[in-house]
């Protein structure tokens, strides 16, 4: 009698549930497209795709839609390009400046994240005889990197942080401290099942339909929604060697991390596994909130270490090892480090489970959302600076614009060009070494706001005026005629894509890339 009670109750509460999605949708095109997942206009779950990391902007769509399959993702955008209206697919809404939402009246967002099917949970299929693993684009890295782990396998290129979805991070390009060597993470997918801006669901890779694989990789979402992603895998590493060593003099800096990912291609024994590097010049004290590093029992004090300007360099390096090399991991570190020249007191080490140090940032984000520092305003600007000119950043901004209150890290790291696939829509500056300079401030208070968005400002024009021929990484523009300089020559391609791909305009409006009109 119980049973029966519990089931009315459950049937009357999806009968008041589709009722009220009845009467309130804006998008009654989507009523009749056979959805196997869910279509919502909850209050609670328009208001979750609103936002997103950046706290900077809203959009509200008129729908949400949890697909139960890919299917279903080519039926929303079916129903969308005959009708039309604006789509945006949204993976875990970490983006900065509403990339990912929706602006327009009548539209709806895609969570990619959370499906309400059961094959989303079982969709990371893991071949150990071709060493790829199948995901669903809206998984996050974390749970790629659990059940590749399963097998004792890993994907090669990454993100700082791992609660990025698959689809996101492809859209743009995935970089982090192993992009020197492997590519960014849109160099190590081997196909992709994308549905187009018509509502069709293709397989994709390099000698199939590449011509969408390539325009969807780092593609910002233009050209399609990836609702699969085949990622190549290499044999998990078990430990991690993280190293730090602190640089007073930028230039030798620069010449070491140049000099470190030039041994890109090189046996592991020879070279580091990852480079990545970061800029202190707050407050006299090393705290950054990426790590417990430099513990705050035991702080490193700038003025000790006679920084040059108030501003000090770290570089930040690993090496992977596991049984294979354990006895040999110091001798390898040490005839490494030998070459470089840091401060020679200022070198940091830590050991840990490869997991762990992938997801070090995640340890961070508990940190501060126990203290309601996550969710606030992150104005944050990421840059390719390249090389020749970022001597002349250095003065201008680090020891300059910036002043001595950051409000957050500030990463920067050499990339090598030649591991970028220029087939792709991302676009890098034009030499063949460049650096990611990435502003990840957070905004405390308006008047914080205020002033972090308008050094960001400052620092854009400083470029312009002493014509750095910078890009920005996770771009934001308002304008097309700002997207077609940051473009550049690649432009007349990423526009005939579109017409190809995308003739309505109706994916990802968030961008502001091109104009939708119902
Ligand atoms: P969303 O913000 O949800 O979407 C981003 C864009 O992609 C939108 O235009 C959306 O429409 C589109 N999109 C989403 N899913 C799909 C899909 N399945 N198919 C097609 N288009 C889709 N980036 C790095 O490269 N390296 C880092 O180390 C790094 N660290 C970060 C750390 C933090 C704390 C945060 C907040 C961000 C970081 N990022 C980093 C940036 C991150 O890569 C972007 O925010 C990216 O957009 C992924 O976030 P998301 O999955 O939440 O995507």
């Amino acid at each position: 009698m119980a049973v029966n009670n519990n089931k009315l109750v459950l049937l009357t509460f999806a009968i008041c549930r589709l009722i009220v999605t009845v009467g309130l949708t804006v998008v009654p095109e989507l009523l009749d497209v056979g959805l196997q997942g869910r279509l919502s206009v909850d209050t609670w779950e328009l208001e979750a795709a609103s936002v997103d990391f950046g706290r900077l902007s809203r959009g509200e769509p008129s729908e949400v839609v949890h697909p139960a399959t890919a299917e279903d993702v080519a039926r929303v955008v079916k129903a969308a390009f005959e009708s039309p209206f604006a789509v945006s697919a949204r993976g875990h809404g970490h983006s900065i400046n509403g990339q990912a939402m929706i602006k327009e009246k009548k539209g709806v967002v895609i969570e990619m994240g959370k499906s309400d099917s059961g094959e989303d949970g079982s969709s990371i299929r893991v071949s150990e005889k071709g060493m790829y693993v199948d995901v669903w684009g809206g998984k996050l890295w974390i749970d790629v990197l659990s059940a590749t782990l399963e097998y004792g396998l890993a994907p090669m290129s990454w993100t700082d942080y791992l609660y990025l979805s698959v689809g996101g991070t492809l859209s743009n390009a995935g970089i982090s401290g192993q992009t020197f060597n492997h590519g960014p993470q849109i160099t190590n997918v081997y196909e992709l099942d994308v549905v187009t801006g018509k509502g069709e669901l293709v397989t994709c890779s390099e000698d199939r339909n590449s011509e969408l694989f390539h325009a969807v990789l780092g593609g910002l979402g233009q050209f399609g929604i990836i609702t699969r992603a085949r990622i190549a895998l290499e044999p998990a590493p078990h430990r991690v060697r993280w190293i730090r060593v602190l640089y007073s003099n930028f230039a030798r800096f620069c010449k070491d991390q140049e000099y470190l990912i030039s041994l890109h291609g090189k046996a592991a024994r020879e070279r580091f596994d990852y480079v990545e590097g970061f800029v202190i010049v707050d407050e006299g004290l090393i705290n950054n909130w990426r790590s417990s590093f430099f513990s705050a029992s035991n702080p490193v004090k700038i003025t000790s270490l006679n920084a040059d300007g108030g501003v000090l360099y770290c570089l930040e390096i690993t090496k992977n090892y596991d049984q294979g090399n354990a006895d040999s991991v110091d001798e390898e570190i040490q005839a490494l480090l030998k070459k470089l020249n840091f401060i020679p007191t200022s070198v940091f080490t830590t050991d840990l489970p490869y997991v762990d140090f992938l997801d070090r940032v995640h340890k961070a984000e508990l940190k501060l959302r126990s203290k309601g520092l996550w969710d606030v305003p992150h104005p944050w600007l990421n840059l390719f600076v390249p090389k020749s000119r970022i001597g002349d950043f250095d003065k201008g901004v680090f020891k300059g614009i910036l002043g001595n209150k950051t409000s957050g890290p500030i990463l920067i790291y050499p990339m090598n060009k030649n591991k970028w696939d220029q087939r792709s829509s991302v676009v890098t500056p034009e030499e063949d070494v460049f650096y990611l300079v990435a502003f990840l401030r957070s905004a405390l208070d308006t008047e914080t706001l205020e002033y972090l968005t308008n050094q960001n400002r400052q620092i854009l024009k400083f470029c312009h005026d002493i014509e750095i021929k910078v890009k920005q990484y996770l771009p934001h523009y308002t304008t097309q005629q700002e997207w077609m300089d940051h473009f550049g020559d690649k432009w007349p391609q990423f526009n005939a894509r579109k017409m190809q791909f995308d003739p309505r305009r109706i994916l990802a409006t968030g961008q502001q890339i091109f104009q939708f009109h119902p």
